[in-house]
C-alpha cells in the first residue's frame, strides 16, 4: 500500500496516509475531517529538487546565452 501525500484544501493542513490508489479519494483531513483533500505530490517534486528543473526553466524562458 502506498503512502500518499495529502493536502487540505479547506484548512491547509498536509498529512500522508496509507491508502489504496482506488480510495484515495474517500481520504479525509484528519485535522478538519474535511474530504477536500488533493494529492501534494507538487510540493513533493518541488522540494526535491536542487536547481536541475530551475535551469531547465530558464532556458526554455529566455534565450540560450553564450557568454
Ligand atoms: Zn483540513
Amino acid at each position: 500500500m502506498p503512502r500518499i501525500d495529502f493536502i487540505c484544501t479547506t484548512c491547509g493542513q498536509s498529512f500522508a496516509e496509507f491508502v489504496r490508489f482506488e480510495e484515495r479519494d474517500s481520504v479525509k483531513c484528519p485535522s478538519c475531517e474535511s474530504s477536500h483533500v488533493k494529492q501534494d505530490f507538487l510540493g513533493r517534486w518541488n522540494g526535491g529538487g536542487s536547481g536541475s528543473s530551475g535551469k531547465t526553466a530558464n532556458a526554455v524562458g529566455g534565450r540560450p546565452r553564450f557568454t
